[in-house]
């Protein structure tokens, strides 16, 4: 598996990929913008915005990651909580924004995924995607879900 598309392996010199495996056997979702899974949804922030690269991790590797959250291992409503609440904040600034999610798992030669809990949620990992990465190497489990909007996520306890 190669990975010189994004200059992952070949440039920047660092060890975030270490310790990034192949799973093809557990469930991820991510967050995508509408109901049917894109490219654009697998796109990385240097292929999305025109962005100029730094020499550290922040700079470089951070722009050539992909948010996933492990389903397998930890609480999928409490990772979709995490999702709401960040809905609700972007929302302020973007009235119309609708989040959905995807479920999936992975195929041979789609990529390597590294365990990342300090990035948000404690089931967060960072794709790598491999040179040949393509969204139909991705294991789609059903239709993307909407994120619900809620106003406020605490609920006052009635009295
Ligand atoms: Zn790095």
């Amino acid at each position: 598996m190669e990975f010189k598309n994004l200059k992952l392996t070949n440039s920047h010199v660092c060890d975030c990929m270490s310790g990034a495996i192949n799973t093809n056997s557990e469930m991820f979702i991510r967050r995508i913008g509408a109901k049917k899974v894109k490219a654009g949804d697998f796109k990385v922030k240097i292929e999305r915005e025109d962005t100029v690269d730094g020499d550290t991790c922040d700079e470089f590797c951070s722009q050539r990651e992909i948010s996933i959250n492990n389903i397998e291992r930890y609480d999928k409503d409490e990772i979709i909580e995490s999702y709401k609440i960040e809905l609700m904040k972007q929302k302020k600034y973007a009235p119309n924004i609708e989040f959905f999610y995807s479920e999936f798992c992975f195929s041979d030669g789609s990529g390597r995924v590294k365990h990342t809990p300090q990035h948000g949620h404690e089931s967060h990992h960072d794709f790598y995607k491999s040179d040949t990465f393509d969204i139909s190497m991705l294991q789609i489990n059903g239709d993307p879900v909407r994120v619900a909007f809620v106003n406020t996520l605490v609920q006052e306890p009635s009295k």
